[in-house]
């Protein structure tokens, strides 16, 4: 049966599987114990919940256990990496190479170290959504400590060349990092076929709580150190202080196991009905995908409705449909999403695109119902003919 709203902007956040709250559960209140306490079996037992759910995470990236910190979440992660590696590596050097369509994670805390000294490269992306490898690897240079590129774009899903850009820094002794939070769960990751030192992760992102995230740190070929960015009781090799989440942490490793026996079967389903979504849309007529429709994430669609406010069209909708608009709606006067803008869209396109993002409990009643909304609408908007009765 339908139920509304329908739920369409799993990028944004996912809601938690009911097995991952099950496995939760009793941490928060029989299993309550500190995973720090040594000295008792309340600490053992939580103790060992987070050592079983490191191992889940890591194996779900190809990673071994003793190469997972754990944090609040993926921008504590991005801050880590990159704060980490430019304070660890200063004597190596403050250049630093991003993106354009990183996450504000990632391009702010780039822009925070521009003030204590470091020197970034933002790379442009072509109007396909792609890092040019040339580029990158002219861009390096000797003081380059650290290349920081987002293994599949949140605005509009597309993957970069991850395993190309790993082999490039590899090569130039430089690190690599990368912020996976889209991709964790989705696609395969491997970090060692994909030469990534460091990788950031969320567990909201993929069906596990919010406020748990962890950074991959590859301890060797290369050994990679960090400066931590918080102090305290020296937790997770003192890189990240402060006593464990553990019930969130065991969510986050559940979450993770589930995708990993899942994925393959949910991305064939969710890319079928993502197209079938897609083709429908795109047959109005001056409707665009935007960003590469190859090598993009399988659940989410973001398009550009030519002649539309895609505020006022995602206000039309929202009392029945959740989506997002790239745009940034803290001001009276929303700024165009500078992802969009970065893959060289007019201000007043970015202005008409929307993102659709489906998820696990995404079902084709509510893509058709989509459908038949969106399409009301931007015909509506678009002051067009439709046929109903008025
Ligand atoms: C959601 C997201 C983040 C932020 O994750 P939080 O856990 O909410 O801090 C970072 N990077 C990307 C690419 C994201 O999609």
């Amino acid at each position: 049966m339908l139920e509304l709203p329908v739920y369409l902007d799993h990028n944004s956040t996912t809601p938690c599987d009911h097995r991952v709250v099950e496995a939760m559960l009793p941490f928060f209140t029989r299993d309550f114990g500190n995973a720090a306490s040594h000295s008792h079996a309340f600490g053992w037992k939580a103790k060992e919940a987070v050592d079983y759910a490191r191992e889940q995470v890591a194996n779900l990236i190809g990673a071994s256990s003793g190469e997972i910190i754990f944090t609040s979440g993926a921008t504590e992660a991005d801050n880590l990496a990159i704060k980490g590696v430019f304070e660890m590596y200063a004597g190596k050097g403050n250049h630093i190479i991003t993106s354009g369509i990183e996450h504000k994670a990632v391009l702010d805390t780039c822009r925070h170290l521009e003030k204590l000294g470091a020197e970034i490269t933002y790379l442009p992306v072509s109007p396909e959504g792609f890092v040019d490898l040339n580029k990158l690897e002219s861009a390096i240079k000797p003081t380059t400590i650290l290349i920081a590129i987002m293994y599949a774009n949140n605005e509009i899903g597309t993957i970069m060349p991850v395993r190309e850009i790993g082999f490039i820094a590899r090569k130039h002794g430089v690190l690599f990092f990368t912020d996976a939070t889209q991709a964790v769960g989705k696609i395969p990751v491997h970090v060692d076929n994909d030469n990534i030192d460091l990788l950031a992760m969320t567990a909201h992102k993929l069906y596990g709580p919010k406020g748990t995230g962890a950074l991959y740190v590859r301890r060797k070929g290369p050994r990679v150190r960090l400066t931590a960015q918080m102090d305290g009781g020296g937790h997770e090799k003192g890189l990240r202080s402060g006593t464990l989440n553990v019930p969130g942490i065991v969510g986050l490793g559940k979450a993770c196991q589930i995708c990993q026996l899942e994925m393959s079967r949910e991305a064939e389903r969710l890319s079928k009905l993502r197209d079938q979504l897609e083709q429908a849309l795109l047959g109005l007529g001056q409707v665009f995908v935007n960003g590469s429709k190859q090598n993009r994430l399988p659940q989410v669609t973001n398009l550009c409705f030519k002649d539309v406010d895609s505020n006022g069209l995602m206000m039309a909708l929202q009392k029945n449909i959740a989506v997002s608009s790239g745009s940034a709606c803290t001001s009276a006067t929303p700024e165009p999403s500078y992802v969009l803008k970065a893959l060289g869209l007019s201000d007043e396109l970015a202005h008409s695109s929307l993102r659709f993002s489906l998820g696990r409990k995404t079902m084709e009643e509510e893509i058709d119902y989509t459908i038949e909304q969106v399409s009301k609408t931007v015909h509506k908007l678009r002051g067009e003919l439709t046929w109903s009765i008025t």
